[in-house]
């Protein structure tokens, strides 16, 4: 909020003359007041200007008034209006770095015109900026000695999952709506560069909503490094927390409140501790910092995200499971688009095989889950009258509307299940498809491809998977029976 000169600092005279000076004064302090009832941030340069009674001076060459003591460190407000389905975000710089600053909105699959306002001020006055490429990136100068930089924009947060159409709301993965919101940190935040940081950030919400962020929580926010910022989820509404210390992690549980009987998910805290738990001695350890969990009924929200510290989720054992899964494989290392195969379709065989190992799921949930994706790979490739190679599926993973989003999950998950088979018989049952991942996991913060994986399986297990890779991934073979190699996992 702007401030207004208390009374007591103003000046004292006498007589006729102190009461005329008074009128004016008062006359300039209702101005003010009126100017800040209407949000109008211009109020203190308007009393030090009038009372004097001298002209006052043109705006541009008035000193600069900043409206509010410059905050101790960079600070960011998001606001969520309701009725746009907008974000308001208003980030404050106290005493930047003079020269050229460049904000970069670039996120793949974020609808193109989702900034709808942009305005910078330095020290109260505006500064012109330049668009550098298409919507995505604003650069400007920065004025030597400037106390306060301020950036404001409005954004529309909405961001649906490679492959699908921003018109498909079950596939949007960031967006507002009456009963909660989520928000993709690169959707609705700038990168900055030259980098700013730590932030002090703060949501403005609804009545009884809260933030599902890993966080560390600071005054009335949360202070968040700038690559947190651009790779969490933020979960908005109401839900039911849980706060769980699980393998050397602190994870909340966030379930969204006001759930029927009927609609309350069989995933709770018992579920997720015993899968993370295993997942953690199988695949190793989690790096350190806290991790959150936002689940939503699937009409609310159809399948679910992950970065390498957050989960937003529809309320399926299964899902919740892939993504928790994207924390080892995803984030501990990330998959190149050669290689999405792994980074989705393997992570879709993991999920319920960890379920099952953990000892969420029995080995026939297990199995029928493999089954199913064994009948909806065969019912794709009827309709489109061929076989699909991974490959191909996997570079083309990201295009909308194609039958190359759910090759790369149905026949991921199957490649993986083949290579899974093919491990346990070479090596006894000594290793399995989870050393692999692990041994990826060991290398951490790598991007590997199709060669690296085939290395890393030789390497872990001693099994050469090159002619599978060729095969499945090279080619367009079709998938054996799974039944058969569902007999060699156990
Ligand atoms: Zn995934």
């Amino acid at each position: 909020m702007p401030t207004v000169k208390p009374a007591s600092q103003w000046r004292q005279t006498a007589g006729w003359a102190a009461l005329a000076e008074f009128i004016k004064q008062a006359a300039v302090l209702a101005l003010c007041l009126l100017t800040l009832a209407s949000g109008c941030t211009q109020g203190p340069a308007a009393l030090t200007a009038l009372p004097s009674g001298k002209p006052s001076a043109p705006p541009a060459e008035r000193p600069p008034s900043p409206v509010e003591p410059p905050p101790s460190q960079v600070e960011l407000v998001a606001r969520l209006d309701m009725p746009s389905s907008r974000v308001l975000v208003v980030l404050t710089v106290p005493r930047p770095q003079a020269g050229l600053l460049r904000l970069s909105f670039r996120d793949l699959d974020a609808i193109l015109d989702r900034l709808r306002s942009m305005s910078v001020k330095a020290d109260g006055r505006p500064l012109a900026t330049q668009k550098t490429s298409g919507n995505w990136d604003f650069q400007f100068e920065v004025p030597q000695k400037t106390q306060v930089l301020s950036v404001s924009y409005t954004v529309d947060p909405r961001w649906s999952a490679p492959g699908s159409s921003h018109t498909d709301t079950k596939s949007q993965r960031s967006y507002i709506r009456d009963y909660g919101a989520i928000l993709r940190g690169c959707v609705v935040f700038p990168r900055v560069d030259p980098q700013i940081g730590p932030l002090r950030v703060r949501f403005l919400l609804p009545q009884g909503w809260t933030a599902v962020v890993p966080w560390e929580k600071s005054d009335a926010g949360y202070l968040v490094e700038p690559s947190a910022l651009l790779d969490d989820y933020v979960a908005l509404g109401r839900f039911d927390l849980e706060e769980l210390q699980v393998a050397g992690s602190q994870v909340t549980l966030a379930v969204w409140a006001g759930l029927g009987q009927k609609n309350q998910s069989k995933f709770g805290s018992n579920e997720l501790r015993k899968l993370v738990t295993w997942l953690a001695k199988t695949l190793g350890p989690l790096p350190s910092g806290g991790r959150s969990i936002a689940a939503f009924p699937s009409e609310y929200l159809g399948g679910g995200a992950a970065s390498a510290g957050t989960v937003v989720t529809e309320l399926s054992a299964r899902t919740m499971a892939h993504e928790i899964v994207h924390w080892w494989n995803g984030w501990t290392f990330k998959t190149a688009r050669d290689a999405t195969w792994l980074g989705e379709g393997v992570t879709d065989y993991l999920a319920p095989k960890a379920l099952w190992k953990a000892g969420v799921w029995s080995k026939k949930q297990f199995e029928s889950e493999i089954r199913a994706y064994a009948t909806g790979l065969k019912t794709l490739e009827l309709r489109e009258n061929k076989c699909f190679s991974l490959g191909e599926a996997s570079e083309n993973y990201w295009k909308e509307n194609s039958p190359w989003h759910a090759v790369v999950y149905q026949k991921g998950a199957l490649l993986g299940l083949v290579i899974d088979a093919a491990i346990h018989e070479a090596s006894r049952g000594k290793h399995s498809i989870e050393s692999v991942i692990a041994a990826l996991c060991a290398g951490r913060s790598q991007t590997v491809t199709t060669p690296n994986i085939e290395d890393a399986v030789l390497r872990a297990t001693g099994v050469d998977i090159r002619p599978l890779v060729d095969r499945y991934v090279r080619k367009a073979a079709a998938i054996p029976d799974v039944e058969a190699l569902l007999k060699s996992i156990r």
